[in-house]
């Protein structure tokens, strides 16, 4: 540590108690390197405070002393968002231990959640009062509230509810100068200019911390049913999903992956067993619920809208789950997949995209020829959210492979998905955010977005504190 970020953690402890700074390397060492161990950093130390006021107390100081602050809730970025820097110029303001639910509101279906509130935990508190929050996403065990805000994070519950922009009824946070900005107060209309809620949120903690955050909930559900089909193709994917919606609009989730990722689940996470009994070329997973006794149940209505499509031959196959516990099972598959396909593809690059929903499954043949094309012996294929126009783009190495293909030809490769993203009129970033993965890409292809970032970073946070080097 340097002197003056030593006399800060000095300060810190005698202010607010020695929980509040860890300085032990061991204790440290976990928070140092990203979900995906491709970033790893430096910190002398981990502020953890355990309320509002102490964050502002932290960040005043800080920002006095010109020490950086890299927020950090459950560590699960995709784009090492919350991994420090490598020159341990900057100390983590760890959420974790601002863990409270301050309180759930079943008349207003409101939660005020602490931004160290691991998913999970929320989950479960607001479905002791029969209710429920909808976003969800296979990090739920980890990934916090703060974070979750921060990234805008979206999850496989996007097509009915939105991602987590559209969930956040207000935000309490610190503003890089030790303000504290307060948002909780529950307004439904509330026209006081630019929303620093807004701003906050998708931030990635460079504009500030979330301290705490009030979330809207909905009914419990009553029952759900899980569908899954086998398909020839994402384009058949696409069109079982637009029938189902023409329907119905209790369609919840609808997730698709190749038949390779399927396989690399089954060989990888013990007790999964493939859903059908047939290979197919892709799979889809669809969810129907019920918020009442008084509609067609789900597995009814999931068996009714899918018979036609079965018989017509738009979908090979199809099982649909009939108990909890198998439509859970069907829900870990797709869950697993990203540490399924890190554990068993070796080297490759990744790419969180979006295109128009329509044009995402001939954006994803024809992206995957070109990169083959381009990169012959590389392996191209997708996952993830189709109902959202968000899927996760991977490029393995195959035949080109070798413990260094990442350094070598990652970057061009990537450079190529994303040239190609860009020119379909979509995002290079639809849900995980940029940190510092995607910061010099961003740049070179929205330098118009990245000028206004910069100025909204530069007048609020002028010195800096916020999380240095990720987003712009
Ligand atoms: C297995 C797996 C599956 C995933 N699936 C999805 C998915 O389907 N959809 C999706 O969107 N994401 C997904 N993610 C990515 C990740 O879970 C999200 O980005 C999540 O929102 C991060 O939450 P976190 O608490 O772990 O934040 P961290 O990883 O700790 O931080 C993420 C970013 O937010 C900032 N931050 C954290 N807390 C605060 C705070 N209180 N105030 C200000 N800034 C803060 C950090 O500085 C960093 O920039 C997945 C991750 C994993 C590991």
């Amino acid at each position: 540590m340097t002197p003056a970020q030593q006399s800060l953690v000095d300060e810190i402890r005698a202010r607010f108690g020695e929980r509040a700074a860890i300085t032990d390397a061991a204790d440290i060492e976990p928070w140092l390197t990203d979900w995906r161990g491709r970033w790893h950093g430096r910190a002398g130390a981990i502020l953890q405070p355990s309320s509002t006021r102490e964050v502002a107390a932290i960040v005043g100081l800080a920002g006095e002393r010109g020490i950086a602050l890299v927020p950090q809730g459950g560590n699960t970025s995709m784009v090492g968002g919350a991994t420090p820097p490598e020159d341990g110029s900057a100390l983590i303001l760890s959420l974790r231990r601002m863990n409270r639910i301050r309180s759930i509101d079943p008349a207003a279906m409101r939660v005020e959640a602490e931004a160290g509130v691991i998913l999970q935990s929320l989950h479960e508190a607001v479905a002791a009062d029969g209710i429920r929050f909808p976003l969800t996403l296979g990090a739920r065990g980890s990934e916090t509230v703060g974070g979750l805000i921060s990234t805008n994070a979206g999850g496989t519950q996007v097509l009915r509810f939105g991602p987590m922009r559209t969930l956040v009824d207000g935000i309490e946070g610190v503003l890089p100068d030790g303000t504290i900005h307060s948002g909780l107060s529950g307004l439904k209309k509330d026209n006081r200019g630019t929303s620093i809620d807004q701003l906050l949120i998708g931030a990635e903690g460079t504009l500030g911390v979330v301290t705490a955050a009030r979330l809207k909930l909905f009914p419990a559900l009553h029952s759900r049913a899980v569908a899954w089909l086998g398909l020839g193709s994402p384009q058949a994917a696409l069109d079982t999903l637009r029938v189902l919606e023409s329907e119905t609009d209790r369609i919840e989730g609808f997730e698709i992956l190749p038949d390779e990722s399927l396989k690399a689940v089954l060989s990888h996470v013990a007790g999964t067993r493939a859903p059908l009994g047939e290979d197919h070329g892709w799979h889809a997973l669809v969810e129907a619920v019920a918020d009442s006794s008084k509609v067609e149940p789900p597995a009814e209505l999931l068996a009714r809208l899918l018979a036609p499509l079965i018989e017509c031959g738009l979908i090979e196959d199809a099982t649909i789950s009939s108990s909890e516990a198998q439509a859970e099972a069907f829900w870990r598959i797709r869950d697993s997949l990203s540490e399924a396909e890190r554990a068993t593809f070796g080297p490759a690059t990744q790419h969180d995209i979006s295109v128009p929903v329509d044009a995402m499954p001939r954006f994803m043949d024809e992206a995957a020829r070109e990169v083959e094309r381009s990169f012959p012996g590389v392996h191209a294929s997708g996952f993830g959210h189709l109902g959202d126009g968000n899927i996760h783009f991977h490029v393995r190495a195959g035949e080109r492979g070798g413990p260094d293909w990442l350094r070598r030809e990652g970057p061009a490769v990537t450079r190529l998905v994303h040239d190609l993203v860009t020119a379909a009129g979509g995002s290079i970033s639809a849900e995980h955010g940029i940190g510092v993965m995607k910061k010099e890409e961003l740049e070179r292809l929205s330098p118009d977005r990245v000028r206004i970032l910069r100025a909204i970073k530069r007048s609020l946070d002028p010195k800096t504190v916020m999380n240095p080097g990720k987003l712009v």
